[in-house]
């Protein structure tokens, strides 16, 4: 699975300059605000889907 999780805007400033950070892993930088953050997928959700044993898309 990957990480490349791409945000569109920054959660900072809202701008969308944004450029990957030389450390990687999911790591942004804002052209606007200066700032840098990570983005990190935590796991999915307990409550998750609503049906058990879901595999595939569970749309
Ligand atoms: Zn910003």
């Amino acid at each position: 699975m990957s990480e490349r999780a791409a945000p569109f805007y920054c959660p900072y400033c809202g701008d969308e300059d944004l450029r990957p950070n030389e450390t990687g892993h999911g790591a942004w930088e804002c052209a606007s605000c200066n700032r840098a953050f990570q983005l990190k997928f935590l796991g999915l959700l307990t409550r998750g889907v609503q049906r058990n044993h879901v595999e595939g898309d569970g749309i």
